[in-house]
């Protein structure tokens, strides 16, 4: 574990985090948003660890902007801004819910308020059941629902999703935090409409390298050096792709690749039955008596 990166790629996160909290978004599009907060991590010197999510409203995660996306941000809506930082391969992840509406900041306050509680009892050994015990006690209490389906994760070197979860409600198994590695913890609120799940939606504009197998179309051969070069197996966008590549190329060659099974396309999450989505995270790694919150 390269604590020393991790604490550099957590300072960034937190300083852009603050940044993308503070910020007036309403009348600038996604593709603003998302190109603003990228550009304000680069200038710190931290790399994006994945693509700035930029999900409205019903859609949980796993929107970023496509290029030029003209969607513009209004005072009525709900945003989550969730970013990452990465210092060497290793990875901040954290995220803020940005609303001017005043019906959704229950959701906003209360996804900061279980993240809170939850950052208050980690340290090494903790059960990640009891975190989630304690994130759905906290949403609950303000009659409101955590999604089930959506949870923090354990993170390594370039790696995002490492394999553990730390869920946002009591789930059976379990594992004991430890020292040894970093782990984000999100919990997702929506209303008690909500169904408290999310489904997989059509929209596709986060993508991942999963191998290196060569086709015989010798441009897309080389469109997955020029990822794997940029982004190694971590998430990209089309947009990043498109700074060097013609839009309609790039796109048809991203198509191949897909259907080749050598890049994945990420949905996007909604809230199955359409209700608003709130969302708070931060990385942490724990201690004997508490934990080194990164993203503080
Ligand atoms: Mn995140
Ligand atoms: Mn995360």
């Amino acid at each position: 574990m390269q604590l020393d990166d991790y604490i550099k790629a957590g300072k960034i996160a937190s300083e852009v985090r603050e940044l993308a909290r503070a910020k007036d978004w309403v009348g600038k599009t996604l593709y603003e948003i998302c190109e603003t907060v990228e550009s304000e991590i680069q200038s710190r010197g931290g790399k994006c660890a994945f693509p700035v999510n930029a999900s409205l409203n019903e859609i949980a995660a796993h929107y970023t902007a496509e290029p030029n996306d003209p969607k513009i941000l209004t005072s009525s809506d709900l945003v989550k801004i969730d970013l990452g930082v990465q210092i060497n391969g290793y990875i901040a992840d954290t995220a803020v819910s940005v609303s001017y509406d005043p019906q959704s900041a229950i959701l906003v306050e209360t996804a900061e308020e279980a993240l809170k509680a939850a950052m208050a009892m980690v340290k090494e050994g903790i059960k990640s059941s009891e975190i989630g015990k304690t994130i759905q006690k906290t949403v609950m209490q303000y009659n409101l629902k955590p999604i089930a389906n959506l949870s923090g994760h354990s993170l390594e070197q370039y790696t995002i999703h490492a394999g553990k979860s730390i869920p946002n409600m009591w789930s059976i198994g379990s594992f004991a935090l430890s020292t040894k590695e970093a782990y984000a913890c999100e919990p997702f609120v929506t209303t008690s409409r909500g169904l408290g799940f999310v489904r997989e939606g059509k929209t596709k504009n986060i993508f991942g390298l999963v191998s290196r197998k060569k086709t015989k179309n010798e441009n897309a051969n080389k469109l997955v050096d020029f990822i794997w070069d940029n982004f190694n197996t971590l998430p990209f966008a089309l947009r990043w792709i498109t700074k060097s590549y013609e839009e309609k190329e790039a796109r048809t060659l991203l198509e191949e690749l897909i259907k080749n099974k050598i890049v994945r396309a990420y949905p996007v999450l909604n809230e199955a039955n359409g209700q608003r989505v709130a969302q708070a995270e931060h990385t942490f790694i724990p201690t004997a008596t508490g934990a080194i919150i990164t993203t503080l």
